[in-house]
């Protein structure tokens, strides 16, 4: 049956679409009946059928194994569904359809809202493959051959496919492929490029050389400006098809490519790799055409799409797993405890090693553990309390999950050895894209040192409260007396009124003076400014000063070494020495019983050129569990007795004076066997001067 042609194209339209090397051909949408056709087009059919002996005629005569390879059925999608649809290769074996590069286009043409014709565009024959195709006549009577060719080009595909299967990085993915394609094919060269168009390069990912071109330095560039548009890298991606060059056709155009100036290289082949955008591009080279053309490019061809897609792919995990990398990379430095629990499972999936120091168990121990109790606690071994803290900071996540925001919570964290830490806390949900919660983050600081500083604060005020009030009471008291009694000569009430306003003025002043080093010291404030002094001379004035106003001990002076007249030369900042002097000898009869002896000693050490002062008593001693940190600021000795009022602080200002007179204090004392503390200061080199 023949239908009536589409009215015949005019004027340069016309010229133009005549002469494309685009074959392109109109059919009508009621029998499929070839409207209008290029030269092109007409120039791939059945030669009886050429010269417009087509025109008029249906799809099905035109090509007859249009009916059954779906081609119709593929024209009927489109009038029905008006969307353009792809046409492969395969669909039709007639014999131009064996052209391997031959990809077509479907689209609907439109009057009026109503699709009227349909437009048959084959956009990738590339003048290669036709010429090829002339060259090397298909024999279609041959069905056994063909169905051969098939079968191999199918083995084929199956084999570039399945290399892709373990690839998950780019680079593995483009040395599998090639891999495959050496296997398969064995090109001279090959090589897998990734394509960069944001910035507008190729990179090699691999590429492989076969015997004879292994010495030629340099073959595939690493890196391809895609500036230069004449490159047939270039060529191949803007046809968005195979491209294929070689040394027997199409010279002037083919000068572009150095890889066919290379010995034996007959054709190299360009196939881009496309997945909604070029991906890529896998490079071949050839001692003949045929290889190519017959063998490479039809399987190639079918895998690209895929191999672009496993390549976005690849390319999209290998970022995600990179960016995840250094994120790791950045908590794990953090101080902070770090725990993200997927939601899915609800097992841990990241902890930063600060996590896993901070709850005291090693990083394994946390990874992939379940939020779920008992798994939980198992491998930490907990017991008792530690349950009931390990589930504390578990219901933090646990409450993330849920989508809720868990905000500087204080938890009691017990490790698996009993010891507890304070912890702030924070745990919040994580989502993905939908909006769902993935994963539930938790991060932790260690507060403890903090909380305890604030107990012994408030501790200290209280302390202070009341060390500072008793002598101000007692000051007071003494002052009213004294306003009562009548004014007369100074009797044995006078004196001592006044020697205890005194001596609880000294004792404010002193309190003051080293609530006031603390200050200082806190804010690196607190100087000695030393002189050229005998040190003897200093430890004795302290040592007579309390045998005078004191009575309650024995205090003996004891020198060793060095005679009583002696004197021993250092830089000392007098009155800081003293005050040291002073903190040990009080502590000294504060914390002995009354009418034992108290021995201060003084040994100079020459070798070392040192002085040692000792301030040994008989009283409570201290615990071994205190002895380490008595030194500390605040720092009360737990087994002391605690109706023995005092800041914590003499010994810790003590420490620091000693210190600055590049000197050493430390302490020798068990419980109730009585404390020796010991002091040694630098001495000048001509430290001993006899009298
Ligand atoms: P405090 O004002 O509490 O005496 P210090 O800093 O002088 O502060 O001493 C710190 C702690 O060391 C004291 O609370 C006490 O427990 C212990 N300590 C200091 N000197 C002696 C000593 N001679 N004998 C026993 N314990 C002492």
């Amino acid at each position: 049956m023949l239908k009536e042609q589409a009215a015949p194209l005019s004027g340069y339209a016309a010229l133009m679409l005549e002469h494309a090397s685009t074959a392109m051909a109109l059919f009508d949408t009621d029998e499929l009946c070839l409207l209008a056709a290029n030269r092109s087009f007409q120039s791939l059919l059945e030669p009886p059928w050429r010269q417009g002996q087509a025109l008029g005629h249906p799809l099905t005569e035109v090509l007859p194994s249009a009916a059954h390879t779906g081609l119709v059925a593929q024209f009927r999608r489109v009038i029905e569904g008006g969307v353009s649809s792809h046409v492969e290769a395969v669909a039709v074996p007639t014999s131009f359809m064996e052209v391997p590069s031959w990809h077509g286009i479907l689209d609907p043409v439109r009057e009026q809202g109503q699709v009227t014709a349909v437009l048959l565009t084959v956009v990738a024959i590339t003048d290669q493959a036709l010429a090829q195709k002339t060259v090397q006549p298909v024999d279609l009577s041959s069905p056994h051959e063909a169905w051969e060719r098939e079968q191999q080009r199918l083995r084929y595909v199956e084999t570039i496919l399945l290399s892709m299967r373990h690839a998950s990085a780019p680079r593995t993915l483009a040395q599998e492929v090639l891999g495959a394609l050496h296997t398969c094919f064995s090109p001279q060269l090959l090589a897998f490029y990734s394509a960069e168009p944001e910035h507008h390069v190729l990179s090699l990912l691999a590429s492989h050389v076969q015997e004879p071109l292994q010495h030629v330095a340099s073959i595939f560039p690493v890196r391809i400006a895609l500036e230069n548009d004449r490159t047939p890298f270039m060529e191949a991606i803007q046809q968005q098809g195979p491209l294929i060059t070689s040394v027997s056709r199409h010279r002037a155009v083919d000068q572009e490519d150095r890889l066919l100036a290379l010995p034996g290289v007959q054709c190299v082949v360009y196939v881009p790799l496309w997945h909604q955008r070029c991906e890529g591009i896998v490079v071949a080279a050839f001692g003949s055409m045929a290889e190519a053309t017959d063998l490479l490019l039809p399987p190639l061809s079918a895998c690209a799409p895929h191999l672009g897609e496993a390549l976005a792919d690849a390319r999209q995990r290998t970022a995600t797993a990179e960016e995840q990398q250094r994120l790791h990379t950045v908590l794990d430095q953090l101080p902070e405890g770090i725990v993200l629990v997927e939601a899915r499972t609800g097992r841990i999936r990241y902890a930063n090693p600060a996590a896993a120091r901070l709850l005291g168990c090693a990083l394994p121990q946390l990874l992939g553990v379940s939020l779920n109790r008992s798994a939980l606690l198992s491998p930490y071994g907990l017991k008792g309390r530690s349950q009931q803290s390990a589930f504390r900071w578990n219901f933090a996540l646990i409450h993330a999950l849920w989508g809720k925001h868990v905000t500087n919570q204080e938890i009691i964290v017990t490790r698996p050895n009993g010891e507890e830490i304070v912890v702030l806390s924070s745990a919040a949900p994580v989502r993905g894209p939908g909006g769902f919660i993935t994963e539930a983050v938790l991060v932790f600081q260690d507060i403890t040192t903090l909380k305890q500083l604030e107990q012994q604060k408030s501790e200290f005020f209280a302390v202070a409260n009341h060390e500072l009030r008793t002598p101000l009471t007692t000051i007071m008291g003494f002052m009213e007396l004294l306003q009562l009694h009548p004014p007369g000569e100074i009797d044995a009430f006078y004196r001592c009124a006044i020697e205890s306003i005194t001596g609880e003025c000294e004792h404010l002043s002193r309190l003051i003076h080293d609530l006031l080093d603390v200050t200082r010291l806190e804010y690196a404030r607190l100087e000695v400014k030393r002189d050229s002094l005998d040190f003897l001379g200093l430890v004795r004035q302290v040592v007579s000063t309390y045998r005078q106003t004191q009575s309650t001990h024995r205090l003996q002076f004891h020198l060793e070494a060095i005679g009583p007249t002696d004197r021993l030369f250092g830089q000392f900042d007098a009155l800081r020495v003293q005050q040291i002097v002073h903190n040990l000898l009080s502590n000294a009869m504060k914390y002995s019983p009354t009418g034992t002896e108290i021995e201060v000693g003084v040994r100079p050490s020459y070798e070392r050129q040192e002085v040692v002062l000792w301030v040994k008593d008989q009283g409570s001693g201290i615990d071994a569990d205190d002895l380490p940190h008595i030194f500390e600021r605040f720092y009360r000795a737990e087994k002391s007795d605690r109706s023995i009022t005092g800041f914590g602080i003499g010994l810790y200002v003590s420490r620091e004076l000693v210190q600055a007179h590049g000197g050493r204090i430390w302490v020798e004392s068990s419980l109730d066997q009585g404390s020796i503390f010991f002091v040694a200061f630098p001495l000048g080199k001509a430290h001993l001067v006899s009298s």
